[in-house]
């Protein structure tokens, strides 16, 4: 297909030295190779392309298969977590684990370098998700530990916590007061009160409820003659008001020991025993750890016997 306007031309380059118009040829002929070359090119890859091509689609299924791995590794570790956070933590009375590293920031810094990968989005995403899966590990074997360390001491655990009545329940008049808010007897005000009140006889024997060691015994304003004890574990009680003490800071006790007996000191109507149990120095209803030693019938006439006074 030759149109008119290039005839002149071609005229002209047979006007041309034959030398040159060899030389041109030439040089046509080479831009034409060339030209094709890198059309084909673009359209089909070299070998080398082609491998690298080949390369990267499986470097790229390899990551999805890694991350399906991870993921995996994931739930299941959620699964040990959520075991940790909400059966054996609250089965033996232990705190949620907090360690403040693991839910800390992240440093983005350290994933820049992938920024400018072709690929940086899918190693950045697995990077991060293995840093979170090895903080997590770390949260699991610690939580771990913590609970191994619970199940070793159950039996001192079993022993300490406390588990019984602080009197002799023959001896008890009445709960005169619940925990939780009232109106105070001598004051008329209402506030939040810290324990039980066991309205009993001057002199009335008072129990360690659990193995302690006792870490106050002396006078508080409010509380009169007041015991304290600490059973470990992060337990407390104290006994108040009391007529009598028979131990001192640093003895050791046992649970059923008495150590003081039931009187009327400091802000008291009547004489009675305030008892209260503390667990990481907050107070908590006592009647959750009264039953540990009662019948089911017993329980349930106690019950009775606090829905007649409150
Ligand atoms: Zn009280």
């Amino acid at each position: 297909m030759r149109s008119e306007n290039k005839r002149p031309g071609h005229n002209a380059i047979k006007q041309w030295p034959r030398g040159y118009q060899i030389l041109f040829r030439l040089f046509i002929a080479l831009l034409i190779a060339v030209g094709s070359n890198m059309l084909i090119s673009i359209w089909f890859d070299t070998p080398k392309i082609a491998k690298i091509k080949r390369d990267n689609q499986r470097l790229e299924a390899q990551y999805d298969i890694l991350n399906v791995k991870i993921a995996e590794a994931e739930l299941k570790l959620s699964d040990v977590k959520h075991r940790d956070q909400y059966v054996y933590r609250p089965l033996l009375g232990i705190d949620t684990l907090a360690i403040p590293q693991v839910y800390a920031e992240y440093n983005n810094s350290k994933y820049a370098d992938f920024a400018a990968d072709s690929y940086g989005d899918i190693i950045e995403d697995t990077w991060r998700r293995i840093d979170r899966l090895t903080r997590n590990l770390y949260y699991a074997s610690r939580a771990l530990d913590d609970t191994q360390d619970m199940a070793e001491n159950k039996e001192k655990f079993s022993t300490v916590i406390p588990a019984i009545w602080p009197i002799d329940r023959t001896k008890l008049r009445s709960v005169s007061s619940l925990y939780g808010m009232r109106k105070h007897p001598r004051y008329g005000t209402w506030r939040k009160h810290e324990g039980v009140d066991l309205s009993a006889p001057k002199g009335t024997a008072v129990y360690a409820t659990g193995n302690a060691v006792v870490s106050f015994s002396g006078w508080k304003p409010g509380y009169g003659h007041l015991i304290e004890l600490n059973h470990g574990f992060g337990y407390k009680t104290r006994y108040g008001h009391l007529s009598k003490r028979h131990v001192v800071a640093g003895d050791s006790v046992t649970r059923g020991q008495v150590i003081g007996d039931v009187g009327n000191t400091g802000v008291s109507v009547g004489s009675h025993l305030h008892y209260e149990v503390r667990y990481r120095d907050n107070t908590v209803n006592p009647i959750h750890y009264f039953n540990k030693d009662m019948s089911p019938e017993a329980y349930i006439e106690l019950m009775k016997q606090l829905e007649v006074s409150s």
